[in-house]
């Protein structure tokens, strides 16, 4: 086979390849795409909190534990919603703390409001994520506040933070951003408006989010970089639900404007109630797969993310799972290359 002949060990004499060979090394040529991103797990919120199975928070701990050892080094661990609302939850502030102890681990909650800020903050979560409705009726449906409503709550979040001079960082992510199942269509001017408003508001910084499945890579790239306009970097991270099979296609077409960190669900966990048999964000280990395929380096060693998708499976049995790379595994060439001291080494830099 020809093959032989490109491999450097099998003599030094052998020819330059031609530029259009697609083994010529990517540094030959400029690559559209980031040397990092930041997969930042949120299965433990996005995926538990659509399931009714209440997983016991030593479990968690578990997840928490073998993901960090797999190098991830965000996590978000659930959220601070009353637990007659979420029980799957409850356990939240255990949580923070526990995950606290790992070293350099970045630990995320969501906050709906400035009571679950006051937790996120007593607790010193290194963020709290506030989630923002662009579509007026489902805002007034999830949070029971119009997007205006939910602005003036994210203020006195601010306030609340810069009073106690506590260090939990404030994300404001816009869901329903490209669309939403109670409303329709949703304006991308009505977006980067709030996008806009919540930066006014005192956010750190601010995400934007496909919560029903509605986004594909064209509204992606131009959505993302029209926000990108409003916001410049403080607009760090795409949240891609997998409802319609473009989660992937859609970080694509995000990391083509800069975007380099995204939320994912192990085992695509979570769903949608408006769309009956969705799966959840995009499957973790199928974007890291896709990521360290295209020499983008996250960090994460995949064959452990594999192993602890199998255990969540067991724990989860009877619940829809999701992703496809666990079914046809990590090609048996590049398996040395998704394990290796490189990934660990990554990893700290990723922090
Ligand atoms: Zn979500």
């Amino acid at each position: 086979m020809t093959r032989h002949t490109r491999n450097p060990q099998a003599g030094q004499s052998s020819a330059p390849l031609p530029q259009s060979d697609s083994t010529v090394s990517r540094s030959a040529t400029a690559s559209p795409w980031p040397a990092r991103a930041v997969v930042r797990e949120v299965g433990l919120r996005d995926g538990l909190q659509s399931i009714s199975l209440v997983l016991p928070t030593q479990q968690k701990q578990q997840w928490i534990c073998a993901a960090y050892d797999a190098g991830q080094r965000e996590i978000e661990v659930g959220s601070f919603v009353p637990a007659r609302l979420l029980p799957q939850l409850a356990d939240t502030a255990e949580l923070v703390r526990f995950a606290k102890t790992l070293p350099g681990l970045f630990v995320s909650v969501l906050v709906p409001n400035l009571i679950g800020a006051q937790r996120a903050m007593d607790e010193q979560a290194d963020m709290m994520l506030m989630p923002l409705s662009a579509s007026h009726a489902h805002s007034v449906a999830n949070l029971r506040k119009t997007p205006k409503e939910a602005i003036a709550e994210v203020a006195r979040m601010r306030a609340e933070r810069d009073a106690r001079g506590s260090r939990t960082r404030l994300e404001v992510g816009i869901g329903t951003a490209f669309g939403c199942t109670l409303q329709g269509r949703v304006e991308p001017d009505d977006v980067l408006a709030l996008l806009q408003d919540a930066l006014d508001a005192g956010a750190d910084q601010v995400s934007l989010a496909d919560t029903v499945g509605h986004a594909d890579p064209a509204s992606v790239l131009a959505l993302f970089r029209a926000a990108r306009d409003v916001a410049g970097n403080r607009l760090c991270c795409g949240h891609f639900h997998d409802t319609r099979g473009l989660a992937l296609a859609n970080v694509i077409a995000a990391l083509q404007t800069g975007i380099e960190r995204y939320d994912a669900s192990l085992a695509g966990i979570g769903g949608c109630p408006h769309a009956p048999g969705a799966s959840g964000n995009a499957a973790t280990e199928d974007l890291v797969y896709m990521l360290q395929t295209m020499h983008i380096q996250t960090g994460i060693d995949l064959p452990r993310l594999l192993t602890l998708r199998e255990q969540v499976a067991g724990w989860l049995a009877g619940e829809p799972l999701h992703g496809t790379l666990w079914r046809a595994g990590i090609p048996e060439h590049q398996a040395q290359a998704f394990s290796s001291s490189i990934q660990a080494r990554a990893s700290s830099a990723l922090i």
